[in-house]
Order: C-alpha cells, then structure tokens, then sequence
C-alpha cells in the first residue's frame, strides 16, 4: 500500500496534457502532486482564443466533430454543456480555375466515387477517366499502404487531385496529398481495398460513411478559451512555463527536469519534440516519431464591416493549381450564427501547406495585406478590417504520411514497456481535439493503473 503522495509529470499543456492533468487529478485525487510543464508561456497548444474587437474568437482550431462523443461528454463533465454551438448549416466553396464552385457531395475526403461529384470542376477528359476506372481492376496489396495522392491520381488523374483532394487535406492536416497516407487519413478507404474492392470508385463507395442525422460538427460559443481555463482549474495542477529535460530513469520511477523524480510521466508534446525527451530511455521510440514531420500554418484573422456581401456559405477552399496564396477562408460569421449575431463579419484566412513554410514567417503587414488581396479576387470584398490578428502555428499538424499507423503501433507497443511512461497528442490517433482528449483519457487511465497499485 503506498504511503506517500502520488507524483506525475505532464509535459505539454495542449489540449492532451490538459485532459490528462485534468483526468489524473479526479482519479488520484486531491493529495496527488500533479505538475504541467510547456515551454510556451500559455497553456492551450493549438488552441487559442483571442478578442480583436466584437468577442471571443478562436485563432487556432475553432470547431470539433460533434458525432465523437469526447468534446460533448468532456463539456458536460466540467458544467459546458451550454457552451455548444452549432454551424448555421450552409456549404463550403472552392476556388479553382479563377472562379467558385460549389463543394463536391458524397466524396471521401475530396475523392469522388463516380464522375458526377467533380464534373464542375474537372475536364472532359478527367470526367471520362473517372467514368471508366471501374473497368480497369486495381492493384491492391491487402496492409500496404501509399499516398492519397498516388492512389488518386493513378486511377483519377491529378485534376480530382489538386481541386478536390488537397483542398480538403490542406484543411484538416495542412498537408497535401502527396504526403498524407491512405491507412491513416482515410482508414475506411484502406479497409475496402484490403477486402477486395476491384476499382477506386467501388473502395470510394464502400467506404463512404452512412448518412447520419444532426450536424458533424460542434463549437464552443466563447471559444476554446472557456474549456482551457476549466480544464487547468479542474486540474488544479502545479504549471511551470520551462523546456522539458530529456526522461531518465530513476530507480523504479523516473526523473525529468525541471520536475525532478517522479512515479509518472505523460509526454503530451509533438512527436519530434517527444523524440528528443524519450532519446535516453527509448531510442528506437525516439528514432520513429523524429521522423514524424509538421507543418506550419498562419491564420489571419479580420473583421470586416457588416455590410460587405459575403458569400452566403461557410468557407473557401482553394485548389491547389489555384494561383492563390491563401489556402482557405472561413467566412467565420455565415458558418456559426452566434457569430453572425455580432453583427459584423468575421472570416478566417489561412496559408500554409506541409513543405511551404516559408509563407508562415512572413511580416504581420505582408500577411495581412495578402489574406485581403486574395479575399478580393475570390469574393470581391475590398473593405478594410476594422481589426486584423495573426497567429502562426509553427509545427501546427502532425503529417500522417504513408506508413503512419505502422509507426505509432511500434511506438505505442514500445511504450508499453515502460512503466509509468506513456504518450498522448495529435500524431497518435488522429489530429482532430476528440482524438486529443481520448489520448489523454487514455495515457491518465493507464497511469492512474500504475499509480495506483
Ligand atoms: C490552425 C489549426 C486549426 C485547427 N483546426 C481544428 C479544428 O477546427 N478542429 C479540430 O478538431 N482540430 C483542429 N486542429 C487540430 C488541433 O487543434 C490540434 O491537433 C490539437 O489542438 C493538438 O493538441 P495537443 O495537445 O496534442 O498538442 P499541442 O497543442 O501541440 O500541445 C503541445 C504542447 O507541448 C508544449 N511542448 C512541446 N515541447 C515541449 C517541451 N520540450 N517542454 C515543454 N513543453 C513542450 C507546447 O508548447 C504545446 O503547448 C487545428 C490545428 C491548427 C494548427
């Protein structure tokens, strides 16, 4: 039976250290010395809150898939529940070929299972390509993997690629086709090309999720700002703003500076960075996810006169043949009405691709000045903010290239046979904030097991 205070290291207070500090706390309860270490100096990782005049708004993620039940359930633990806000329900664009589209509909990720979804955006000849994949029989080795963008483009053509696949890629994990792997971004697809599907259009259309009522996706009206500060106060967690050392093992437990030793440690960083701390007790783990890469993305946020007539729809993507710097806008005030309600219109735009960092260090002015010249030739707005944000996410999103969920099984597996050591984050199980709180569900649960015992 244990007779001294329970201590555990959580390094990172993203929105995964968070969940884990905060999950601990309630398991080992009050006595537990729980401590949080970011070298940043806020909490909150990739989400961050800022007022630029008008309220609340959300710099980093602004939204979550309300059909995972993490976020709900999470708000609801911490008295949130009447925080959830719901899109106004209307359509994203894409801007290809110098003009809007409309949203391809019952793609997988942008990936068509018959010609009729892109015909606005591709030509004659992609259509016909499209049209007549199902009589060329796909060559498949059941468990490998590729790109999305080789898969695509092979059986498609690299139309389909860059207006419909990199688009909505560049969205969620700022990366491109080219680097993201089918195993890991689009499990389902891979699953019907290992049972045999014959063609891309037959595996598109197996894999394509059954239409469920409700909206996907979810916010919090005042921004991720209110679940950061509930998660730290419910965690009542020691936090200390520092560089991590690198892990080292201390008799049955483990010491890491500026900690000191401890029963437990959750290393909730990003992948390179959980690298380098678990170079000493882990090299083989440490080699693996150091070859997990990032991307970097900048967000400019403005607000614009309520006048000025925004498209009545939820966001702009851009195709990546598109001669456009920005790769996405989020017409914030058409996509949720509590924004709307403010009266003024918000929108989003966002640069940054995996491989094209360089764009993310640009000046606060030319950033600016960018996001509103391209505003101007999709939309036609030329009014000036009335106030402008930038943030930069530098190392933003996790790229789960091909052979992704091979690397975190070994890592995890890996892991496993250190007790008292586990991992949490964005390169795990997904870079969506549920798939964040459920891996610091996870790494708290298994730590509370070894504490506890
Ligand atoms: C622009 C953008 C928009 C997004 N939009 C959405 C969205 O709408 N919906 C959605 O679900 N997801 C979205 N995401 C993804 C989601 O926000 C992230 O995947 C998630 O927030 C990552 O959380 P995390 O805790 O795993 O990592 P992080 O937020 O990266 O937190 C890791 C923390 O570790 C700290 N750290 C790193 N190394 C050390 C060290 N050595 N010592 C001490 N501290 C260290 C860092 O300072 C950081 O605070 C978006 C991401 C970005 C960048």
């Amino acid at each position: 039976m244990r007779t001294t205070r329970p201590s555990v290291a959580v390094i990172g207070g993203g929105i995964s250290g968070l969940v884990a500090a905060y999950r601990l706390r309630r398991s080992l309860g009050a006595d537990a010395e729980i401590t949080i270490v970011d070298h940043s100096r806020r909490l909150g990782g990739k989400l961050r809150t800022v007022d630029i005049g008008g309220g609340p708004i959300d710099v980093g993620a602004e939204a979550f898939i309300a059909r995972r039940p993490e976020v709900p359930a999470l708000l609801a633990e911490l008295g949130l529940t009447d925080q959830i806000v719901y899109p106004a329900g209307r359509t994203p664009l894409i801007w290809s070929q110098d003009s809007l589209h409309r949203l391809p509909v019952g793609t997988l990720m942008g990936i068509p299972a018959s010609a009729d979804a892109v015909e606005d955006l591709v030509d004659d000849a992609t259509l016909a390509r499209i049209a007549a994949e199902p009589e060329r029989r796909i060559d498949w080795t059941p468990g490998s993997d590729s790109s999305v963008a080789q898969l695509v483009s092979d059986r498609y053509g690299d139309q389909v690629v860059a207006r419909s696949v990199d688009p909505l890629l560049g969205g969620v994990y700022s990366g491109l086709a080219e680097n993201i792997g089918i195993r890991a971004a689009l499990p389902t697809l891979a699953a019907a090309l290992d049972a045999g599907a014959r063609s891309l259009s037959e595996a598109v259309t197996a894999a394509l999720p059954t239409p469920a009522p409700g909206p996907v996706f979810g916010a919090l009206k005042d921004g991720y700002g209110v679940l950061l500060d509930a998660l730290r106060e419910a965690a009542a967690a020691h936090v200390v703003h520092a560089e991590a050392g690198v892990v080292r093992a201390d008799g049955s437990r483990w010491f890491i500076d500026p900690v000191g030793a401890v029963d437990a440690i959750v290393l909730a960083v990003p992948a390179p960075n959980a690298a380098v701390l678990l170079a000493d007790v882990a090299p083989q783990v440490a080699r693996i996810a150091a070859r997990i890469e990032l991307a970097s993305s900048a967000v400019v946020a403005m607000r614009l006169p309520g006048n000025v007539e925004l498209p009545e729809n939820s966001g702009i993507l851009v195709a990546t043949d598109a001669d456009l710097t920005a790769k996405a806008f989020t017409l914030s005030s058409r996509k949720w009405t509590h924004l709307a309600d403010r009266g003024e219109h918000l929108v989003r735009a966002s640069f940054g691709r995996f491989g094209a960092a360089d764009i993310v260090d640009r000046a606060d002015d030319e950033l600016i000045a960018l996001a509103r010249a391209d505003l101007a030739t999709v939309t036609g707005i030329t009014a000036s903010p009335a106030a402008s944000f930038v943030q930069r996410w530098h190392g933003g999103l996790p790229q789960y290239a091909p052979g992704h969920v091979q690397k975190v099984a070994e890592i995890e597996q890996s892991v496993a046979a250190l007790d008292g050591i586990e991992v949490a984050g964005s390169w795990l199980h997904g870079v969506g904030v549920p798939a964040c709180v459920a891996t610091g569900t996870t790494a708290a649960t298994r730590i509370f097991e070894r504490v506890a015992r």
